[in-house]
């Protein structure tokens, strides 16, 4: 039997009052799906523990600029960024 308490942690991402990304494009997600779609996995759902944002910070010793993207990608451009 799946139980999805055992799946992870399911919750919004404990860095999203300091995260770039999110406090730049968490508003107005109706117009946009791609970013809502990450918002809601990433941000909001369990792929936050595996946010590409959170391993480029830890390598590089910086946070990333609001345009990389939680799966690692540059969302308008769909260029790889980290
Ligand atoms: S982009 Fe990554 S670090 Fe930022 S709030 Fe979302 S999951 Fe957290």
């Amino acid at each position: 039997m799946c139980d999805k308490f055992t799946l992870g942690t399911v919750g919004m991402c404990d860095r999203n009052k300091s995260c770039a990304f999110y406090c730049t494009h968490n508003k107005d997600l109706g117009n946009n799906k791609r970013y809502q779609l990450l918002i809601d996995t990433y941000c909001e759902g369990d792929f936050h523990e595996v946010c590409r944002r959170k391993g480029y910070e830890q390598e590089k010793g910086v946070a990333p600029l609001a345009d990389l993207g939680p799966n690692g990608y540059n969302i308008d451009s769909l260029q790889r960024i980290y």
